[in-house]
């Protein structure tokens, strides 16, 4: 297993690195996380000795879990919906929060935020394609909150983050990152400051993801292998 863990890790590195050179990007400038969700502690330690210091989860109530029993150096992510009730324990936990849905929750995560003295950086995510069975701003809520956003003081909105749909072949996704990273040009147009990332790619996709300009891809499957399904 850990040198399974190693080995995909290893190659996954050296697909980013390639894809960066094919986007005529400096090798080195995506950041890598390791999607942890439903793998437990050990797992995710074997990934850490194989040097891998940032992962990802969707779930506030795991992560909490699971943090304690690895190494403080260890950065944690969250990559799923937050919902209101978990936004403190979440504030606690994570580094980042790339789904950042709706403006009601960033307004909870500023004051909250306020009340526990900290600046959480988050991403916003951007349901391109209207999906209903997705979380996140459509393209036009986007734009229209934009006052809104101005008015968060403690929260750092970094970039955007895109689950586009389930693609056929990895090229069907191409469109959408295209599309996420002219949107985040113009929202930073719009916001008055700069947006440095664009969290898209997954397993499937991130080479493609990469070549467009993803600074932060988030990958579980090419690494730790397919996830048991969970129970609730
Ligand atoms: C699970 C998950 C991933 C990782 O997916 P893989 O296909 O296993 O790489 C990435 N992003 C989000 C939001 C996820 O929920």
């Amino acid at each position: 297993m850990q040198a399974k863990i190693s080995e995909n890790l290893a190659k996954v590195r050296a697909a980013i690195s390639d894809a960066e050179r094919r986007g005529g990007r400096d090798v080195g400038s995506t950041t890598l996380v390791a999607v942890s969700k439903t793998h437990p502690a050990d797992i995710v330690r074997l990934a850490v000795e194989a040097s891998q210091l940032l992962f990802g989860e969707n779930r506030v109530q795991e992560a909490k879990a699971k943090a304690p029993e690895l190494p403080s150096k260890l950065e944690w992510h969250l990559i799923g919906h937050l919902q209101k009730n978990k936004v403190r324990q979440a504030l606690s936990l994570f580094e980042m929060i790339h789904g950042a849905d709706s403006i009601e929750l960033l307004q909870d995560l500023d004051r909250i935020a306020h009340e526990m003295g900290l600046f959480p950086k988050v991403l916003l995510q951007v349901n391109l394609a209207g999906e209903s069975s997705k979380f996140g701003f459509t393209p036009v809520q986007l734009f229209k909150e934009i006052d809104a956003f101005l008015e968060l003081d403690r929260v750092q909105i970094e970039g955007l983050m895109t689950l586009p749909p389930i693609a056929r072949v990895p090229e069907d996704s191409r469109r959408f990152f295209v599309q996420l990273r002219e949107m985040r040009e113009k929202l930073a147009r719009e916001l008055g400051f700069p947006l440095r990332h664009l969290s898209m790619g997954m397993s499937g996709d991130y080479e493609v993801a990469v070549e467009e300009g993803a600074t932060l891809v988030r990958i579980g499957t090419a690494i730790f292998g397919n996830r048991e399904p969970r129970s609730g």
